[in-house]
């Protein structure tokens, strides 16, 4: 079987990505340093310990295996973080990947999938935002991921380098069997952080920010559920190797919630209720970020299938139910 090289593979995007491969038929090889990662959530092919920033490290790797394709997960996603802490933004997410694409080329893999994030496009009042719309982040995770789509623009031009690039709207859920699911140490994010609240893993929910210039004040994302995301990816791969050449995808439903409705579909799904209070804003937050694009649908055939508030937050609250991971 066709091995593909995953980095951040033991995170949670990348885990759910290495269970979808492998049931596409590839063998996912996970490249993942650990640091927001886990060992465990590495189930579905064998695994690499190692750093982006480690070229011989990666070359070691790429020889091992020979990789027909490259997934690259690995990276830092706090929008907060990123605001206090943009130079780890800058080395991990923008010189690890710089690495890892030169590794890449110099494997000479030609097909490489990469996770953007809509982030990239920062805040434009009623904008539609599709993959044409002006990419102007707001703070410097989205400004790592949009480096990063200019050096694949480059290697393209230069080195022959095809990619498929997914601009992330906001992702939840869990695998319904609960093989992997989301867990992140701190969590940040939240879909996890209102299940916490509920089962008293913490005291309340801290609404960031309820004025808004949104019907309830909260600030409204399109949820997209992980393993609808990851089988765009599949799909994504075989377009590169259907040689369709270089793309950019959006990956959301077009449907946007606000914090308070993620919060109250929560409560119906679990029937409980989310402690909560409500805070300040926080730094780097976007008022609005909702995909316009069809494109994934029309041309990747893309279906999702789990997307809807409801399932997202059933299969999230069965894996904080029975699932997590040892350090
Ligand atoms: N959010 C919140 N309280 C929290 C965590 C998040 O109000 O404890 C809000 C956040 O301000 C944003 C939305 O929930 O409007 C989604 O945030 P998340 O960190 O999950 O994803 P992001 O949009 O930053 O990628």
């Amino acid at each position: 079987m066709a091995h593909v090289l995953v980095t951040g593979g033991a995170g949670y995007i990348g885990s759910h990505a290495c269970k979808a491969l492998k049931q596409a038929g590839f063998t996912p090889v996970v490249y993942d340093n650990l640091v927001t990662g886990w060992k465990d959530a590495v189930k579905f092919g064998p695994f690499e310990q190692g750093d982006l920033n480690d070229r011989v490290r990666l070359d070691q790797v790429f020889a091992k295996y020979q990789p027909t394709a490259v997934m690259h997960f690995a990276a830092l996603s706090q929008v907060g973080e990123a605001m206090s802490q943009p130079g780890r933004y800058w080395a991990n997410n923008v010189g690890g990947s710089l690495n890892l694409i030169e590794a890449s080329v110099a494997a000479g893999v030609t097909d490489f999938v990469f996770s953007s994030t809509c982030a990239t496009y920062g805040e434009h009042d009623n904008v539609v935002l599709d993959e044409n719309t002006p990419q102007l982040p707001l703070n410097a995770y989205g400004a790592s991921k949009r480096a990063v789509e200019d050096i694949l623009t480059d290697f393209e031009a230069a080195h022959g380098l095809l990619s498929v690039v997914f601009r992330y709207f906001n992702v939840a859920g869990a695998d319904p069997e609960a093989e992997v699911g989301e867990f992140h140490r701190p969590e940040t994010h939240l879909v996890p952080l209102v299940l916490d609240a509920i089962d008293g893993k913490h005291d309340s929910l801290t609404i960031f920010g309820t004025d808004y210039d949104t019907p309830d004040g909260t600030c409204i994302r399109d949820y997209v559920h992980v393993c609808d995301l990851v089988d765009a990816h599949v799909l994504g791969l075989k377009w590169l190797q259907d040689g369709k050449g270089s793309r950019v995808f959006n990956l959301g439903t077009g449907t946007g919630f606000s914090v308070r409705e993620v919060m109250d579909k929560a409560a119906v799904v679990t029937g409980k209720d989310v402690p909560c209070n409500t805070g300040a804003r926080r730094a780097g937050d976007c008022t609005k970020l909702v995909s316009g694009s069809t494109r994934a649908a029309s041309e990747l055939g893309w279906e999702p299938r789990r997307s809807t508030l409801e399932t997202m937050i059933h299969d999230a609250w069965k894996w904080h139910k029975t699932g997590h991971y040892e350090a």
